[in-house]
């Protein structure tokens, strides 16, 4: 079969999609434009056609279609019992990108379109759809046009690279203004309920119209989060090849600088390394896994592990953001990156369109790993939700996501200590968190104490491959908490750094007795093996003390 791609001229004359209006009433599948995304469409009315929609994309079978109509009058053809709360709603969000869940008309919508009491309604703002719908004369379930699990199509070309030669007709009419999925509404439950998020949120919704909206996520009764309502929230969606990190905007820091300190985080094991081999005479070691990775967050330990092979890195951001990053990176550093940017600088709207065209140029490029700007906003809930699972494959908590936090444990030299601690810390593999260490006065490059390593290796944690460094703005800026090794140590860096005395404790805070860390330097195995021992007995105190002020 050959595909003809209509490309749309405006004004949209009475005749323009007549050939294309005819093939789906007809029983054939025609992609169009909405201002979500590109929709696969076919006649609601024909279930041999809807089952064609099903087998084109590979879509599992239990996951319903939306119908899509040009008028609010023609619900009354699809749904029944309809509620109060859709003229409501219609007034403010339709035509555009909401979907309504209402109780199927059986009598016109068949099983294949959904398998539920209920049916899904949508009715598109974007004009060639819209005169498409009334140009086939018949309701149009469409979802969107990609094979399941790819990206949903923003542009025409997306959806020819799944369908080119499949389907007769692709309807072109340039990028989808809104760029993710319709919000998915059960108007049935009193409140509403939130079933897929979308460019429209719970604020928008009560803002406009006073009707207070819930997620179903978080107010779903037992065992619902295995079946969600809208049954296609379980699928994996929207998955580039690329494994994706989300730059989340930190408080009181520029975006540039979040996403700079990620991807220098992201590179430090192989930065490590570079620098010591280059810098001082010390031995090179193969750098130690071990030591940094475990308490990184597992997406990024994965990616530690594929170090090789993260060559180029998509970054995903606003033009003014991405100017300021690439001021601030070193070139080596500049140079593995490749941007895909919105005009401005965290701007939701922007993001938002350009969100899967960056996902699917990403995977064209074949990059090795993703670093795509998130917004905690509440009207980037869509925009979350797509991220999140593009990141993932499933929802995942806030706290799973890049950066994780970073503490920094201070001794003297940054040879015995301190070391030890950040070891036996980033051991316990803790959610969200890293451990550095420093020194007061530290001698950069020297090695850990032949002592510490020595009793680590006991417990089976190597840190051999630890260059002592010596503390610094750089540092402490990067770092959340820091934790001395005694109260002396924790004076002199207030005093070095005052506005950050909430941050620094002393590890006698956690220790028996409120003792100090005492320095083994010098001494003999037993003194290293009680120190290690000492520290070891303090962490699940501080780890408590994260959890209470993390
Ligand atoms: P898509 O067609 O890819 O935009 O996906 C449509 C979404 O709407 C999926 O998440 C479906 O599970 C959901 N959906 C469609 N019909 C219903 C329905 N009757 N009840 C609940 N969710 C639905
Ligand atoms: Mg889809």
């Amino acid at each position: 079969m050959k595909t003809q791609v209509i490309h749309v001229r405006h004004p949209i004359g009475p005749c323009a999609f007549k050939e294309p209006g005819r093939a789906i009433r007809e029983g054939e599948v025609v992609a169009f434009p909405t201002e979500t995304v590109y929709g696969l469409g076919a006649s609601a009315l024909l279930p041999e056609a809807v089952l064609s929609i099903f087998r084109l994309k590979r879509r599992p079978a239990d996951n319903p279609l939306i119908v899509h109509l040009a008028s609010k009058e023609d619900a009354a053809r699809v749904a029944i019992q309809i509620p109060p709360v859709f003229h409501v709603l219609y007034e403010a969000f339709s035509p555009g990108p909401v979907t309504y869940v209402m109780m199927r008309n059986k009598d016109t919508i068949p099983d294949e379109v959904c398998r539920l009491s209920t049916v899904a309604v949508r009715f598109p703002s974007q004009v060639a759809a819209r005169a498409l719908i009334e140009a086939a004369g018949v309701p149009i379930v469409a979802p969107s046009a990609n094979i399941s699990g790819k990206p949903s199509p923003t542009r025409a070309s997306h959806v020819l690279q799944d369908f080119d030669g499949k389907i007769p007709y692709v309807i072109d009419d340039g990028p989808c203004e809104v760029g993710v999925e319709s919000t998915v509404l059960d108007i049935l439950s009193d409140p509403i309920r939130i079933l897929r998020p979308g460019f429209v949120t719970a604020e928008m919704i009560y803002k406009r119209t006073g009707l207070r909206a819930v997620s179903w996520y978080e107010h779903s009764e037992d065992g619902e989060k295995d079946f969600p309502p809208a049954p296609g929230m379980k699928y994996r969606h929207y998955a580039p090849s690329a494994r994706v990190f989300i730059v989340m905007p930190r408080e009181g820091e520029t975006l540039d600088k979040t996403f700079s300190d990620a991807l220098v985080a992201f590179d430090s094991p192989k930065a490590a390394l570079e620098d010591d081999s280059a810098e001082s005479s010390c031995e090179k070691n193969e750098y130690d896994m071990s030591v940094l990775a475990p308490a990184m967050d597992t997406v990024i330990h994965n990616a530690f592990l594929n170090e090789h092979s993260l060559e180029k890195r998509g970054i995903f951001t606003g033009d003014r953001t991405w100017r300021a990053l690439i001021a601030r990176l070193d070139e080596d550093l500049a140079g593995t990156l490749l941007p895909y940017t919105y005009a401005g600088e965290h701007d939701i709207k922007s993001a938002t369109q350009s969100l899967f065209d960056a996902l699917r140029t990403f995977d064209d490029q074949k990059v090795d790993a993703i670093f795509a700007e998130g917004f905690s906003e509440p009207d980037a809930a869509g925009y979350m939700d797509r991220l999140e699972r593009a990141a993932s494959g499933e929802k995942t908590e806030e706290k799973s996501i890049l950066l994780p936090r970073q503490i920094l444990f201070l001794c003297t030299g940054n040879t015995c200590r301190s070391p030890m601690a950040e070891a036996l810390f980033n051991d316990r593999r803790v959610d969200g968190w890293i451990a550095v260490s420093a020194g007061l006065a530290a001698y950069p490059g020297i090695l850990i104490s032949p002592g510490s390593s020595e009793v680590l290796h006991e417990w089976g944690i190597d840190a051999d491959a630890h260059r002592a460094q010596p503390i610094d703005d750089q540092l402490m800026e990067s770092t959340d908490l820091i934790v001395t090794m005694t109260d002396a140590h924790k004076d002199i860096l207030v005093r070095l750094y005052p506005d950050r005395v909430d941050d620094i404790v002393s590890y006698s805070a956690f220790t028996e007795n409120q003792k100090d860390i005492d320095d083994p330097y010098g001494f003999s195995l037993t003194s290293y093996r009680a120190t290690r021992d000492r520290i070891q007995e303090g962490l699940d105190r501080l780890l408590e003390e994260l959890k209470r002020r993390f």
